[in-house]
């Protein structure tokens, strides 16, 4: 019982981390970073100069691989691998789970001859075949065709990932069924970056920037993270399992005094934070920030940012890295979106922008009229995807760990808004009213398109309570879940950009009709007609407001899906459909598996929540608190015996108690009897109907554990949890 958290606490108390110390002056963090890399420095060494230029080709411009060249790249790499200890290889790649997934092999082949060499052909670098009947596809994969293959995604370099004993060469990889059907979360998210360059090409060339150097998405993901120590999370069945705990009384001090957001970062786990962010250089992570959060054991790390698809396979590795490096430190890096009820959870705020090394990002508002022109028609096409698609960006965070999150006052509301900051809003209010030449704004700013000044946009000027805020040079896409996959919302907003700017070239070529004389005077009509249509969507206020939300849903008609059961069937609505089939990002067969994938997560993962709960109700706490009642019982008999009353409040309470919790949990354990064909309608079931009992019978719980005695009580507390670092 007790036992347990006592041994718990002494082991904290105890700990002395036992790896050997950093030595960031032997290892220099400069000599350190990319070390694990097959990097453009490595290949150049490596490689015969016409293989590495034509791999550099694919990989710049994202063209097809040249299969003639596989078999010298993969003998390279082999030999690069092996000099680094490696003895297997795995394609790595990311299924619909959300997780990183790979499965090793070895490089020893048997040479005929009783020995064995280390061998590596072109074939097993090009293509993989997992044993990938696990993994799920939503129907797309029939059992007798269940074999998915793994292609190399040429544009990010292979690396090495050690281990104490030995290392394993890591090719990332996009994971496809053998009709080419994705099943993972890479696919997409190329397929959606060829969608955003095309079309923001279209656009450019009215600028005259029009190139063959690809316009790209880029994301520099905030990673928020809990610590815990892991004497107590063996001790919390719900944290193993769910990654959250189920029940839990709050702390006396809770994060109300907000003395832990920026304060000094604990000793162990800034040590913890050093080891983690070696590893991350070590494999090209550029790793940048880190702090406490908010609240109490959480922490945030940041990188900086990088091109999409990139950003996405590193923040698995951070993601990755984080869990690994907390055991060696006893600890256990807790990713769940709501590790605890009534403490912050952790997100995952996405900075996005799109752009390329020559431009820069074109979400930057720029230094002559000319840019600011196009900066203009390009935040106007974000503002407009927003609003045409806000629903579908809920539907990409949508699940069931982040609905504890999003609408509750700590992330931003569930309603899809844009907030563009005094100086921004007030420009496109001008725009609304047609600065066909200029138009003055607060004294300094003439905003008509052709004369625009330069526009100092004010980066400091903050909206937390924004799910999607423009910060200078980028926006930040703040629904996202601290355990997800960047890729999904990224994949939308490619694509909603790719429509937008799609729209807006259209209508200028329609406009300017080959003479660009025309343009200043088509673009202000047109930014004009897209801020009228989609002015709707621009919310600066304060998101958390019950004002809002009704202003949002009743007058301003935005979406409001407050649950993963409403969100998800917007994946196959028609408009969703519609966007990408067009640009060849989805097909609707792929659309409805990811729903029914998603949906199923849900369902599961409230169905391992509720068994947890009765379970850990009956034989945790139901235990420790009838030994409490009989010890009261036992009190108030041996008061009687001796002639005195006993009058026990405190055990007719504790009665009541038990009984409330028992009876929950036997009506919940009821419930869990349901079961429908229909995935959507047990998501909902599971969302309306059980994740209501499973409260219920926490909130005698957690009654409970505010009168049983300590030293009976077996959970680990959050106060426990959250203050011993
Ligand atoms: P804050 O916590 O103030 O929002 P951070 O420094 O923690 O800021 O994170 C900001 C993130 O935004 C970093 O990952 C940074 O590299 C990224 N970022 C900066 N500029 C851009 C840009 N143009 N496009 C995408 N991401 C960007
Ligand atoms: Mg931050």
């Amino acid at each position: 019982g007790s036992q347990a958290r006592l041994n718990a606490i002494t082991a904290v108390n105890n700990f002395r981390a036992t790896e050997k110390p950093l030595n960031f002056m032997e290892e220099k963090p400069t000599d350190l970073f990319g070390c694990n890399v097959f990097s453009d420095k490595v290949m150049k060494e490596r490689l015969p100069k016409n293989v590495y230029k034509t791999l550099k080709r694919t990989m710049d411009k994202g063209e097809q691989m040249d299969p003639s060249i596989a078999e010298t790249v993969a003998n390279a790499m082999k030999d690069w691998a092996v000099s680094k200890g490696a003895t297997h290889y795995t394609h790595v790649f990311y299924p619909l789970t959300g997780m990183t997934a790979e499965k090793h092999d070895g490089f020893l082949t048997p040479d005929g001859k009783g020995g064995a060499i280390a061998e590596f052909s072109g074939k097993l670098l090009i293509q993989g075949e997992p044993d990938a009947s696990s993994f799920p596809s939503g129907g797309l994969r029939s059992t007798f065709e269940a074999r998915g293959y793994t292609a190399w995604d040429v544009t990010n370099p292979a690396y090495i990932r050690e281990n104490p004993n030995g290392t394993t060469l890591c090719i990332p990889t996009a994971f496809v069924s053998w009709t080419g059907e994705a099943l993972d979360k890479k696919t997409p998210l190329l397929r959606s970056q060829q969608a955003l360059n095309t079309q923001a090409q279209r656009v450019l060339k009215f600028f005259g920037k029009a190139s063959d150097e690809r316009v790209q998405s880029y994301a520099g993901p905030e990673q928020e993270y809990f610590l815990v120590d892991r004497n107590f999370v063996l001790n919390r069945p719900d944290l193993q399992l769910a990654g959250r705990t189920l029940f839990g009384a709050p702390s006396a001090k809770g994060q109300e005094m907000e003395d832990h957001y920026f304060g000094a970062i604990p000793p162990r786990v800034l040590s913890f934070m050093m080891e983690v962010e070696r590893e991350l250089y070590k494999l090209g992570v550029p790793v940048k920030t880190r702090h406490n959060e908010v609240a109490p054991g959480q922490f945030e790390i940041a990188p900086i940012y990088e091109n999409s698809n990139l950003a996405t396979d590193h923040n698995q590795m951070v993601m990755t890295t984080l869990k690994e490096v907390a055991l060696r430190y006893g600890m256990v890096c807790l990713l769940h979106e709501k590790p605890f009820a009534g403490i912050n959870g952790s997100g995952k705020h996405v900075n996005y922008s799109i752009g390329n090394a020559s431009l820069g990002s074109l979400f930057d508002p720029g230094d002559t009229p000319h840019e600011n022109m196009q900066f203009l028609v390009f935040c106007a096409a974000a503002i407009r995807a927003v609003h045409k698609y806000g629903p579908l960006l809920r539907a990409t965070v949508a699940s069931a760990s982040n609905d504890h999150r999003l609408g509750a006052n700590e992330a931003p509301p569930a309603i899809m808004s844009v907030y563009l900051g005094e100086q921004l809003a007030d420009i496109f209010e001008q725009l609304k009213k047609g600065c066909a030449k200029s138009c003055k704004v607060k004294d300094e700013l003439r905003v008509g398109v052709d004369t625009l000044p330069p526009l100092p946009m004010d980066a400091g000027d903050r909206n937390r309570t924004s799910p999607f805020a423009f910060t200078g040079n980028r926006f930040e896409f703040r629904a996202v879940g601290s355990n997800m996959s960047i890729a999904g919302p990224q994949v939308a907003l490619n694509s909603m950009m790719a429509e937008s700017l799609d729209y807006i070239a259209t209508e200028l070529d329609k406009c300017v009709k080959a003479d660009l004389s025309n343009l200043n005077e088509c673009v202000s009509k047109l930014l004009q007609d897209i801020v009228k249509k989609h002015e709707a969507v621009i919310f600066n206020g304060d998101g958390y407001s019950e004002a809002w939300h009704k202003e949002a849903v009743e007058k301003r008609g935005l979406a409001n899906m407050r649950t993963t059961p409403e969100a998800l069937p917007v994946l196959t609505s028609k408009e969703v459909v519609d966007l990408f089939t067009k640009y060849n990002v989805f097909s609707k067969r792929e659309l409805e598996s990811r729903q029914s994938i998603y949906l199923e997560q849900y369902v599961k993962t409230i169905m391992t929540e509720a068994q947890l709960v009765i379970k850990m109700s009956r034989t945790m706490i139901f235990p420790g608190a009838v030994r409490y009642q009989s010890q009261l019982a036992e009190t108030c008999a041996n008061l009687r015996a001796i002639g005195k009353d006993c009058v026990m409040v405190s055990l007719d309470d504790l009665t009541d108690k038990l009984r409330g919790m028992q009876k929950a949990a036997n009506e919940l354990e009821a419930l869990l009897g349901h079961s429908s064909d229909d995935v959507l309608e047990e998501a909902k079931y599971m969302c309306n109907t059980v994740l209501p009992k499973m409260l219920e019978v926490r909130s005698f719980a957690d009654a409970l554990e505010g009168v049983v005695a300590d030293d009976l009580w077996n959970l680990p507390s959050y106060q426990e949890m959250l203050f011993i670092k």
